[in-house]
Formats: C-alpha cells, sequence, structure tokens
C-alpha cells in the first residue's frame, strides 16, 4: 500500500499575496488533490520581525476568495517555539550542534568564499569548541563533505557538497529565532508531509533540509520546484521587488494566467468565468507533465 499523498502551502506572512505565491499555491494544490492528497496551509510566521500585521489574515481570505480548500487548521510556527527547541536540543546531545560565538563581521572577514544561497560560507572557527571567555550566540549545524544528491520531480537531479557550498548552519539565530531551515523540517515531518511542491527558490536551501532531516530520523519527502515567476529583469517576484498584490476581483483571469504560467492549455474564455469553474476546468485538465522543466520564467 503507498503512504497517502499529503501536500501543502506554506506562505511567510510578510505581504499580501502576489502572482509567485498563486503560483506555489495552485501547482502545490492541484498536484495534491489530482492524486486524491490532502493539503494543508501553514504559515511559515517564524521570523517575527519580518511579520506584517494583518498579513496572515489577509493571506487566508485571499486563498479562500480564489477557491482554495485546504485541510484541517492552519498551522502558525510562531506558537510552535517549544517543538522546534525540543528538535534542537536532541541536536545538541547527539552532539551534531554546536555554540557559535562569531559576530556578523568576523564570519565576513574569514569567509573565504560566498555560499551557495548568496551568504557566507562558515569558515568553521567555533567547530572545535568556543575559546575562553566568547559565549555562543547562535548555534550551528556540523555538515560535512559527502556529495548530498535528490532527484527533483521537475529540476531533475540536484547536488550539493555542503561543507563546500553552505558551510555549518544556523539553526538558532544569535536574536534568538529558530531558523527556517529548522522550522520547515520539522513542520514538513510533524504535519506527515509527502510531497514538497514550492518555488525553485528554495532548490538551493533543500540539501540542507534533507541534511537536517537525517540528523533528526525524519524521512524526506518527495520534492518538485515549480519555475519561479521573474520580472523583466530577471527578479523574483516578491514584496523586495514589489510584486503587485493578486486582485480578488479579477481571480479567474489571475488563476488563469497561472495555469498557463505552469503549462496548463486552459482556454482564454474561463477569464470570464467563475472561479469554480477555473477550479473544474484545471482539475480535470491538470497535467503536470506540462509543467515547464525551468528555474524561472520571466513575465511582462
Ligand atoms: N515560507 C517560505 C516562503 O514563503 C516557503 C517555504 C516552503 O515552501 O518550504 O518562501
Amino acid at each position: 500500500m503507498s503512504i497517502p499523498y499529503r501536500g501543502r502551502f506554506a506562505p511567510s506572512p510578510t505581504g499580501p499575496l502576489h502572482f509567485g505565491s498563486l503560483v506555489a499555491a495552485l501547482g502545490s494544490c492541484l498536484d495534491a488533490r489530482t492524486q486524491g492528497g490532502e493539503w494543508l496551509v501553514r504559515m511559515e510566521d517564524v521570523d517575527t520581525p519580518r511579520n506584517v500585521p494583518g498579513a496572515a489574515d489577509d493571506i487566508l481570505r485571499t486563498l479562500e476568495a480564489f477557491g482554495f480548500e485546504w485541510d484541517g487548521a492552519v498551522a502558525y510556527q510562531s506558537r510552535r517555539h517549544a517543538v522546534y527547541g525540543e528538535a534542537l536540543a536532541s541536536l545538541r546531545e547527539a552532539g551534531k550542534v554546536y555554540g557559535c560565538a562569531c559576530s556578523r563581521r568576523e564570519i565576513a572577514d574569514s569567509a573565504l568564499l560566498p555560499a551557495i544561497d548568496g551568504g557566507m560560507l562558515y569558515s568553521g572557527t567555533c567547530r572545535a569548541g568556543l575559546a575562553a571567555g566568547r559565549l555562543a550566540r547562535a548555534w550551528r549545524l556540523r555538515v560535512d563533505a559527502s556529495e548530498l544528491v535528490f532527484d527533483d520531480r521537475l529540476q531533475g537531479r540536484i547536488a550539493q557538497v555542503l561543507e563546500r557550498d553552505v558551510g555549518d548552519f544556523v539553526l538558532l539565530r544569535a536574536d534568538g529565532l529558530f531558523a527556517y531551515q529548522l522550522a520547515v523540517v520539522v513542520d514538513d515531518a510533524w504535519q506527515g508531509i509527502t510531497d514538497v511542491v514550492r518555488g525553485a527558490d528554495l532548490l538551493a536551501s533543500t540539501p540542507r533540509q534533507i541534511w537536517l532531516q537525517r540528523c533528526l530520523g525524519y524521512s524526506t519527502p518527495s520534492y518538485a520546484h515549480l519555475p519561479v515567476a521573474a520580472n523583466p529583469a530577471g527578479e523574483k517576484l516578491s514584496k523586495q521587488t514589489k510584486a503587485v498584490p493578486l486582485k480578488v476581483a479579477d481571480a479567474p483571469g489571475e488563476l488563469l494566467a497561472a495555469l498557463r504560467f505552469l503549462g496548463q492549455p486552459a482556454p482564454t474564455e474561463l477569464a470570464a468565468a467563475a472561479v469554480r469553474d477555473v477550479w473544474a476546468w484545471a482539475l480535470e485538465n491538470w497535467s503536470f507533465a506540462a509543467v515547464p522543466r525551468q528555474r524561472s520564467i520571466v513575465i511582462p
């Protein structure tokens, strides 16, 4: 018997949903529903200073207006600090994490190369223990020099050598907040997620998440990284690039555009149809095989 499919959409409430988020929500939801799966929504509000008041409710109302229906209650990472603390404690007992006293400045000064995600590759100063008089600011997970490989359903074979490409990475930050990498891994396991379908901007984070799953004894879900929508300057649509919020009044038109972006030949007439008619077409005709195997697609 195969494990039932369980997918999820995990927005960060840092602003209203935009076209890029609609693509991720729609791709993950259709992949789940057309396989008879469940689809959950999780608010990734662990980075509390970045949360915008009211954004989480606004996201949920927008999803409803766009015809999305999720299973169960929405999970909020901001309420799960104790659980992330337990996961970190178990890693500490197993000697897999260590306290790091380095300041941002010291890391930048000692880093020889940039990390794969544009951050700084940690040189490992505190790996063998803190020098006398130094206090731990953050907690890092040890990585090794082996090649970590996984097969993405859309992007193919992805390989990283964490020690070379990322370095020991932070799970508990100097400001006392748990890192996204820890929260996402703990929650995907807690919610029993079998299939992660999300934007390709998270492709470079995936080997870190798989490594963490292995360190915590969790199983690894299957991954599909959808192309991200980029502006003509090649930047991913986001709050920083001033992506326009989704227009709820034009939900059918926006859904149609998202389906087309995902390679589905949705008929133009759907733009004038009701939201439920667009969903009926999408559920009937969804073809995962038609989704472009690209990391980004420029939209005008
Ligand atoms: N919260 C992340 C974001 O908004 C998504 C994380 C995920 O899907 O794993 O970019």
